[in-house]
């Protein structure tokens, strides 16, 4: 039996931002069911409810000192399970570093925060005396537990046969410090040279420190695996992964259907499936209700579900707006991020209050209306290393229109283009440039086809048809532990 220590800076149900949080509650049950076994650590945030999820203080372990900045800190291990599984969830528990407001945050200490949550992980493995074949590490926060494995804590006999994975959500958060990181870390200063495995920039990057010294390297989908190999989409990481582009690899990720179907999903008023699709309907009116929208069952409903940032592609959008205004198509749009594009939407609602809606707020059972509710959805990204609404979408009958980039590429078949292939095995509308035009073009496009019930109803079932759960991305994940326990 693998065993194997999944690492993450986020997990639902306890603490999510966005699709790390999706992958880490759910891969580790699925991994479970495949016969592994799997211990979760998150950090306790302040926001994570002791009661509602029954953490329970592990008296074993009681106190662990760990030293960073020169400090001793006082942590603690608190254990709950993965609800649904056996899965051990162990929530590294620091009130000085993790009683923030935010998960993650611009204080000057934030480096401290996920040194202390790195090396607490470590630790606390030692206090169990359990023996993991794999830690698989994920995104900058986890990045230095690979160097501190095989350098601080080699002394260890418990991680002899332990073997390292680095998964990239984003390569766009890179965990940049100043230099003086690597004291408070009490990293080797050898590592820290021009090119070398932790210096970036002249700082010093986590998640260049994840790449350097894990024994393989994933990403969430094959695009993006190839995509950030080049200048553009590498954000600076392009040399280091050539290096290790033997040891790269992109892995989709799933999504849980126990969660996102319309048959059975929970937080929207009508359930539906391919042959009651008129029951979506009704959760449009209701949903365009909530907005204060008015109804048209006609006129298409765009739903936009994200972080509001750049890499969204929310500057295309702004560069198109006026043109994206006076098409026939209702939009609603859920998420905060940039303060620029907040503005941007708020002042479309106040102006265009029957044509705009938006909620600028994190809310889970609106995300899963908005899919119900919406016609289309939209994911325009500069880059996407996965995405899953667009996922989502495609089971809710919800046509997505996005950019052709990572594992939007990799999940969205364009109509058009299947059309000329002549397969009509399309499944949304995509776009390869990424210019306001381009976007403009496609919704266009889109509208268009939405008239066209048949071919309509065809796109949606293509898209409901498509099964993207999590066991073959999990048994992908399997074959490469076995191959780097091997080795
Ligand atoms: P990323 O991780 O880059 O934000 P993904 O598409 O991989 O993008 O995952 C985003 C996840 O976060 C999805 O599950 C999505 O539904 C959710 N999400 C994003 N913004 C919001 C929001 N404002 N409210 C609720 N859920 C959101």
């Amino acid at each position: 039996m693998i065993k194997i220590a999944f690492v993450a800076s986020e997990a639902i149900p306890y603490a999510k931002t966005g699709g790390l949080a999706d992958v880490a509650g759910t891969l580790p049950k699925v991994l479970e069911k495949l016969g592994c076994e799997v211990k979760l650590f998150i950090p306790k945030y302040f926001t994570i409810d002791e009661s509602k999820f029954n953490l329970k203080y592990n008296w074993n372990i009681g106190e662990i000192p760990i030293m960073v900045a020169g400090h001793i800190r006082s942590v603690h291990v608190l254990q709950s399970k993965l609800p649904g599984s056996n899965v051990e969830v162990n929530f590294i528990d620091c009130p000085h570093y993790f009683h923030r407001a935010h998960f993650y945050t611009n204080d000057i200490d934030e480096d401290e925060r996920f040194i202390l949550f790195s090396k607490a992980v470590i630790v606390a493995l030692q206090h169990f005396n359990w023996r993991p074949d794999i830690i698989h590490c994920n995104d900058w926060q986890t990045g230095l537990i690979p160097l501190l494995l095989k350098d601080n804590y080699s002394w260890d006999n418990l991680f002899k046969n332990t073997s390292t994975i680095f998964t990239i959500h984003n390569i766009g958060y890179q965990g940049k410090f100043s230099k003086e990181t690597l004291t408070k870390a009490q990293i080797n200063e050898r590592y820290f040279y021009p090119m070398g495995p932790v210096e970036f920039y002249n700082d010093v990057s986590f998640m260049k420190a994840g790449i350097s010294f894990a024994d393989i390297i994933t990403t969430v989908s094959r695009t993006y695996a190839r995509e950030i190999l080049t200048p553009d989409y590498g954000a600076g990481m392009e040399n280091i992964l050539l290096q290790r582009k033997e040891d790269l690899y992109g892995i989709i990720n799933g999504v849980d259907y126990t969660m996102w179907n319309p048959e059975t999903d929970k937080q929207i008023p009508f359930n539906y499936t391919l042959n009651s699709l008129s029951e979506k309907a009704k959760n449009k009116e209701y949903l365009l209700k909530q907005f204060g929208m008015p109804f048209k069952k006609e006129t298409p409903l765009i739903g936009i579900v994200s972080r509001i940032v750049e890499q969204k592609g929310f500057d295309i959008f702004a560069e198109v707006i006026n043109s994206l205004l006076n098409l026939n198509a209702q939009w609603i749009v859920l998420g905060s991020g940039e303060d620029k594009f907040e503005d941007l939407i708020r002042w479309l609602v106040n102006h265009y209050p029957e044509k705009v809606g938006a909620h600028i707020m994190f809310s889970d059972i609106l995300s899963h209306l908005i899919e119900a509710g919406s016609d289309m959805f939209l994911m325009p990204s500069r880059y996407e290393p996965c995405g899953l609404n667009q996922i989502y979408s495609l089971k809710y009958g919800t046509v997505p229109i996005v950019r052709n980039t990572g594992g939007l590429a990799d999940t969205v078949r364009d109509w058009h283009y299947s059309e000329l292939s002549y397969d009509n095995r399309g499944t949304g509308f995509s776009f390869d440039s990424f210019t306001g035009n381009a976007l403009l073009d496609t919704v266009k496009r889109a509208i268009k086809t939405f008239g066209d019930k048949t071919t309509w109803r065809r796109i949606q079932t293509n898209g409901m048809n498509k099964n993207f759960s999590w066991e073959p991305s999990a048994q992908e994940y399997i074959k490469l532990y076995k191959y780097v326990i091997g080795k």
